[in-house]
Parts: C-alpha cells; sequence; structure tokens
C-alpha cells in the first residue's frame, strides 16, 4: 500500500498544515504539481523541498508556467523533476508534464498545446510499449495544466481554459487518475468518461491537497482533503 499526497500552486508561500499533515499522517510520497514559486526565486525551490522532506516522505516535483527558467534543475538538486519523465513508486507508475498551454499572461513555463499532446502521448505510449499486464499497475499523470472542459480547469466565469492536448492523450490512453493544478479556484474532483478521476487539490495556501491510496496495481481510493481538518 502506497499513499501519495499531491499539492499545487505553492506561489512562493509556505503552509504550516502541511507539516503538521505530514508529520500526523503515514504518507510515503509528495508530489507538488507545479507554480511552486511566484516567478522565483529558484532559492525557494530547495528550501521548501527539504522542509517537506525533512517530514519523512520522498518529494517528487514539476515545474508550473509561473517558475522561472531553471526550474528542474532546482528540483533535481534537492529531489526528482518528473517533468516529461515517467516512474515507477510501489504498485503506481507516475507520468509527469509541467508547464501550462498558452495563457493571456505570457508566463514563462508556457508550451504549445500541439507540443504538450506529442509528449504526453509519448510518454503514455512509451510505458505502453513496455507494459506487463501480470505486472499491473495504476497509472497516474501528473501536470501542472489541467485537461480541457472538465471541472479542474474552469474559471469563475465558467470558462474552460485548460489543455486539449492533455485531453487528447487521456482519452487515448486512459490513465486511471489525472492530478493537476494551475487553476487555482478549480479545486475539484471529476472523472473524464468512467475511466479517469481528474483532481485539482487548489493552491496549498487555502489548505487544498489530494490523497491517493493505492492499495495494490489495480485498485485504489482518491479523495480530496483539506490540510487544516
Ligand atoms: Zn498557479
Ligand atoms: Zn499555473
Amino acid at each position: 500500500m502506497t499513499k501519495i499526497l499531491a499539492i499545487s500552486d505553492v506561489h512562493g508561500e509556505e503552509n504550516e498544515n502541511l507539516y503538521t499533515y505530514l508529520n500526523n499522517n503515514d504518507i510515503d510520497l509528495v508530489i507538488i504539481l507545479g507554480d511552486i514559486t511566484d516567478f522565483g526565486p529558484l532559492e525557494f525551490v530547495g528550501t521548501f523541498i527539504e522542509k517537506v522532506a525533512d517530514c519523512g516522505v520522498d518529494v517528487i516535483a514539476i515545474p508550473g508556467n509561473c517558475d522561472p527558467k531553471g526550474i528542474c534543475n532546482a528540483i533535481n538538486e534537492v529531489s526528482f523533476c518528473l517533468h516529461n519523465n515517467i516512474i515507477a513508486y510501489g504498485d503506481a507508475i507516475l507520468f509527469g508534464y509541467g508547464g501550462s498551454n498558452e495563457t493571456p499572461f505570457n508566463t514563462p513555463g508556457e508550451i504549445q498545446d500541439n507540443k504538450i499532446y506529442g509528449d504526453v502521448f509519448e510518454l503514455l505510449a512509451n510505458y505502453d510499449y513496455v507494459y506487463n499486464e501480470k505486472v499491473p499497475k495504476v497509472k497516474i499523470l501528473a501536470t501542472h495544466a489541467p485537461p480541457y472542459n472538465t471541472e479542474a480547469d474552469k474559471l469563475e466565469s465558467g470558462d474552460h481554459v485548460g489543455s486539449q492536448g492533455i485531453l487528447k492523450s487521456i482519452h487515448e490512453f486512459e490513465p486511471q487518475i489525472n492530478i493537476c493544478g494551475h487553476i487555482h479556484e478549480a479545486k475539484s474532483l471529476s472523472k473524464i468518461g468512467i475511466t479517469t478521476d481528474v483532481a485539482n487539490p487548489g493552491m496549498l495556501k487555502d489548505n487544498g491537497a489530494v490523497l491517493i491510496d493505492v492499495i495494490d496495481g489495480s485498485n485504489y481510493d482518491i479523495s480530496l482533503i483539506s490540510l487544516d481538518e
């Protein structure tokens, strides 16, 4: 059994409730879903990740569109940057893709949606190629941008601004879980079709987190939690 806690959109603001939660609960891995900084400074990345790791957990992270250049190196200095990468963790297999599709704000970590599609497609396809059905794994796609037209990408205005590329890849490869961030007000747990749970924890400062309990390679529980409860 593996317990994974996903948090997102730190924007340089720590939340003491996170450390309290990690010290009081049996979590194996924390995944940070990007926008760790608020356009820098990169020094915050090491300080923050080390403080999280000091609670006795493994830490993996991806960059967000509001993180500056050099973010993957800063993550790799203290933990593991999952951007455009795959890692097996217990009975889960984690696929990571940071940054976001284009925004009106011209932020540093924006990637054209057709490139996101190509890259995420390749990540998931590479795993399909080596997949061994005798050793099932829960497929978790960790992205900063949410998939288009879901609860996770909905602005207050009701407009959807997520990534069509991520949505398309999810339709094609049907990972069991997509954890994502980026749209701060879209804290949600919803579903794409019958196959994929989509969870956006919202901002860390608002106490949002997603708890994934990987029971074995085919079974898991997922829930949205509040770190202050
Ligand atoms: Zn953000
Ligand atoms: Zn963002």
